[in-house]
């Protein structure tokens, strides 16, 4: 299961693993593409430790509402 923020509704969504169609690795984070239940769009979230060191660095900059990360719920 993964918690995401809809971009469109703004509402917290519990999507089940079966509506992430893809995961992407990249060198700094993971980008997962996610089936969104809210808005039936195809959302991109990106999870990943150096990603968030990343977002740390960046903490002055607000970030935009569609690159919001969000980490999964913990199995
Ligand atoms: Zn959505």
């Amino acid at each position: 299961m993964l918690l995401i923020t809809c971009p469109v509704t703004r509402s917290d969504e519990l999507v089940a693993d079966r509506r992430i169609r893809s995961v992407v690795n990249h060198p700094t984070h993971v980008a997962l593409h996610v089936d969104c239940p809210a808005c039936g769009a195809v959302h991109v979230y990106r999870t990943g430790r150096r990603w968030e060191a990343t977002r740390a660095a960046r903490a002055a900059q607000p970030a935009a509402p569609a690159h919001r990360a969000q980490h999964p719920v913990p199995a």
